[in-house]
């Protein structure tokens, strides 16, 4: 539902305290998703936009010194592709979309690379598919992986694989990035998910076309409506649109994040929103995040296994939230792989927590008891200390 109360005028988007007060601010946040689509990154033309790109990084940069952990996922690399090679049409579209992401992405790279080096950021490609991050141990690597390198302060730079992903078979990939951005936000446990592309965030119509059209500032409730509103918007190069946004705005909601769609050429976008100025749309988060993650560990639960802890692992899971270590572990039941999720009971049997295990059963049988150190010892590999990371963790 958006509040049509709360609509402003579009033009009415001056400098910062002559726009009427509309929606409440973005809450304030720490972990935070950046997507950057084409239009944003290319400031409409055919290729990237060093300013545009510039600016942008810099803003992120000064996110990072305030010790905000963002993680980008960016588009443009077809685009970049698109620009380097020229007209190759002679190859069938899907190809021609794939050829130009291969050589795009390392061009997008290098002038990130370039930019972050600047402000002395550290940054990280991650190119993942959706069939990645539907595979559990996939999920979990990227899982790990991201929040390891936001741990190490280091800016995670994250785009489709565009190469891999095949089009034709939708299941396979995300086909745009605002997709991708609200799985990633959900996967990191974001505090906030900003999309940023070339229009002031949702209107009522479609404000090329249509002059009456208002900015819609505030979306509490995602409904047809709302999605009536946004299919009325067309991009000619994004792939997504105002649709595919309003949609993952839907998917990240409910996972707990709040998102704002806003205006990636309007100056010092991200740290206006970070100082709590409204900008754009934005869609409070639909749950709590805990809540979420909870109802997200109970629905991918294994039936087939459970961790049985003794009283110090308990306790230290319990009260200190801490991670589950071998020494703790007592029993694993059942028949569970590396990366399914379990229940954790104590040794009176109560149900404890759920999380996602890094070894197998099998695995587990071995070094239950044992210290880390022993880990590889035992096993002759190591996926880590913990048996259960308390990133991977939710108490019940
Ligand atoms: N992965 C594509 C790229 O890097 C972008 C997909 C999208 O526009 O959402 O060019």
């Amino acid at each position: 539902m958006a509040d049509e109360g709360q609509v402003t005028r579009r033009g009415a988007t001056g400098p910062a305290g002559q726009r009427k007060a509309a929606a409440p601010p973005l809450p304030s946040f720490r972990r935070v998703v950046v997507k950057l689509g084409t239009n944003v990154l290319t400031a409409g033309t055919e290729q990237l936009d060093w300013a545009t790109m510039a600016a942008l990084v810099g803003q992120i940069a000064h996110l990072h010194r305030e010790k905000r952990e963002v993680v980008v996922v960016t588009s443009g690399a077809v685009a970049a592709g698109r620009h380097r090679l020229g007209d190759v049409r002679r190859l069938k579209h899907i190809r021609l979309r794939q050829v130009y992401a291969a050589v795009g992405q390392s061009h997008l790279m290098d002038t990130y690379d370039q930019l972050f080096g600047e402000h002395k950021i550290t940054i990280a490609q991650a190119l993942v598919t959706k069939a990645d991050l539907q595979d559990r141990v996939g999920y979990l690597n990227a899982r790990n992986t991201l929040l390891a390198l936001l741990e190490l302060g280091v800016v995670p730079i994250v785009n489709e694989n565009d190469v891999v992903a095949v089009d034709e078979l939708a299941e396979a990939s995300f086909g745009d990035n605002d997709t991708l951005s609200a799985l990633l936000a959900n996967l990191v446990d974001a505090d906030v998910l900003v999309l940023l592309t070339d229009i002031e965030g949702l209107y009522t119509g479609d404000p090329a076309r249509d002059p009456s059209a208002r900015l819609v500032p505030l979306v509490t409730h995602i409904d047809e409506s709302v999605e009536e509103m946004a299919g009325a918007a067309r991009s000619q190069r994004s792939r997504g649109g105002m649709i595919t946004k309003v949609r993952a705005a839907r998917l990240a909601t409910a996972s707990g994040v709040a998102v704002i769609i806003a205006n990636g050429h309007e100056k010092d976008v991200l740290l206006r929103l970070a100082a709590g100025e409204r900008l754009g749309t934005l869609f409070p988060p639909a749950a709590s995040k805990l809540e979420s993650r909870k109802r997200w560990m109970l629905s991918g639960l294994s039936r087939r296994g459970a961790l049985v802890v003794d009283e110090g692992a308990a306790a230290a899971l319990s009260r200190e939230h801490r991670s589950l270590l071998p020494a703790g572990v007592r029993d694993a039941e059942g028949d569970f792989q590396r990366g399914d999720i379990v229940t954790i009971r104590d040794s009176g049997q109560r149900e404890i927590a759920c999380g996602i295990v890094n070894y197998s059963a099998q695995d587990l049988a071995k070094v239950k008891g044992l210290r880390s150190s022993q880990v590889e010892a035992a096993l002759g590999y190591h996926y880590g200390d913990e048996v259960v990371h308390r990133n991977n963790l939710v108490l019940l």
